[in-house]
């Protein structure tokens, strides 16, 4: 017999509740603060944007947070989604490391990302809601949330970052298949979208620029619609903790328990969807397993950025939160991993981070496409640009656990195929993929704009 390649899980073992990071955290949050005031949030404001019930779960304490039934429902199109052992690239390695990765791309659009997109989707149905405004890069949060929103009939107006909708029609035309709406960011159709073009007509836009004009577009709606952001929230990292409490059933079905956990990081969401069930693990049953977020060396949040206050968006119209950020105006070198693109990061993450609960590295573009080809050609599966930054180190994992002759034991989450992708690859093979470092005074400079809290 040889070695077992699939944990799968049964319909019935699908999570009944989201595991809440906030009744652990082994540091207090700080406040969300208002963009104009500087004062912290109150429900009122956020209810512009977000339903009540999302508002609870930004702030709540409980640990166990209950999965709505019409959620599950939708979940059973794709979960409880496979756990693979990677053998044919362990053998590749020649490595006597054990390589496990939790595989959400089988979801619908391909991703992660439908995990929160339904349970927002339906939160915002439940609370009146009759329409949303998101924003998307690549296109997976937005191919994700038009996939949620028909699910639970609601209009959806996306806003695109411009260098992604040019570069990236399919994605757009997935959107528009669901029968949502998509404008190229910055658009003429919101007054920052306006004032940036005037500004720079050539604008290739960035996700915080497109985030200011959803937010526009929701808080200019009289209450009409509302807005769903993919990532950085805590109850979007919320959702996402049925992943990682699927993944501890299937490590325990393959009989064994991670010594790494490794996922990538944009805003953290599907980092923490995998990491925090088994963080929870290292705080109450004192497992010691090694959790590391891994982000573009072009968009080095964690490891380069500064761990203060800043506003969610360019525009300074979204909350200001305590986070690790690269300032709010960063506008990120073209790297192909679009969704990892983002100037800050989720503020749990951050807070985790700054406490030595979790490690960051970073990576550069080139080594991240040779990791997720050299995968590919083992295992089958293209990964998007962005879990190819988790492959990238738990190959380094591996490697390092052959040159000391250890049996590690490493988990990661490729939260997502890159089928959408395939010019980042022909790029690759072609040799014109370039690596980006983050320049050291542009970091300086931003930081010079911060808002005095
Ligand atoms: C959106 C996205 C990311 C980045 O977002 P996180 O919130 O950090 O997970 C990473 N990978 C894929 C496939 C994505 O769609």
């Amino acid at each position: 017999m040889g070695t077992n390649v699939r944990f799968l899980l049964n319909e019935s073992d699908l999570p009944k509740y989201y595991y809440n990071i906030g009744a652990d955290m082994p540091v207090e949050p700080a406040p969300v603060l208002h963009p104009q005031t500087h004062e912290p949030v109150t429900p009122g404001f956020l209810s512009v944007l977000f339903p009540m019930a999302l508002i609870q779960q930004e702030v709540s304490r409980e640990r166990e947070i209950e999965i709505p039934e019409p959620v599950r429902e939708i979940y059973k199109l794709y979960r409880p989604t496979p756990l693979y052992r990677a053998v044919r690239l362990e053998k590749a390695l020649d490595t006597p490391a054990h390589i496990y990765y939790k595989y959400e791309g089988v979801s619908p659009t391909g991703s992660h990302k439908p995990n929160t997109a339904v349970a927002q989707a339906f939160y915002n149905k439940v609370g009146g809601t009759g329409a949303l405004t998101t924003e998307t890069g690549a296109g997976q949060w937005g191919s994700a949330l038009a996939f949620a929103a028909r699910c639970f009939d609601l209009d959806l107006e996306v806003y695109m970052v411009k260098i992604s909708y040019e570069q990236k029609p399919y994605r757009r035309v997935m959107m528009e298949t669901f029968g949502a709406e998509v404008f190229a960011s910055p658009s003429e159709r919101t007054q920052f979208g306006r004032s940036v073009l005037a500004d720079t007509p050539d604008s290739p836009g960035s996700l915080g620029i497109a985030i200011s004009e959803a937010v526009e577009a929701a808080a200019t709606s009289n209450g009409a619609k509302k807005y769903s952001l993919g990532s950085v929230l805590n109850h979007v990292l919320l959702h996402q903790t049925v992943i990682g409490q699927e993944a501890l059933k299937q490590m325990d079905l393959a009989g064994e328990y991670p010594d790494v956990v490794i996922g990538c990081a944009g805003g953290g969401s599907n980092f923490a969807g995998l990491a925090f069930p088994f963080l929870r693990e290292n705080l109450r049953d004192g497992r010691g397993t090694r959790l590391v977020a891994v982000e573009p060396a072009a968009a080095p949040t964690l490891t380069k950025g500064s761990y203060t206050f800043d506003y969610g968006d360019t525009a300074r119209m979204a909350p200001i939160v305590k986070m690790h950020t690269l300032g709010h105006d960063f506008v990120p070198a073209p790297i192909h991993a679009g969704g990892l693109r983002y100037h800050g990061m989720a503020p749990s993450i951050s807070a985790l981070y700054d406490g030595g609960y979790i490690e960051a590295l970073s990576v550069p573009q080139l080594p991240t496409f040779e990791a997720a080809v050299q995968f590919a050609r083992a295992e089958g599966i293209l990964p998007a640009p962005e879990p190819a930054h988790a492959v990238r180190v738990a190959i380094d994992e591996a490697l390092d656990a052959k040159a000391n002759g250890e049996q590690r034991v490493i988990l990661f989450n490729l939260c997502g195929h890159g089928h959408f992708d395939l010019s980042a690859y022909e790029a690759y093979m072609n040799g014109k993929l370039v690596d980006y470092e983050y320049p050291e005074e542009a970091i300086k400079d931003a930081m010079s704009r911060l808002p005095e809290v």
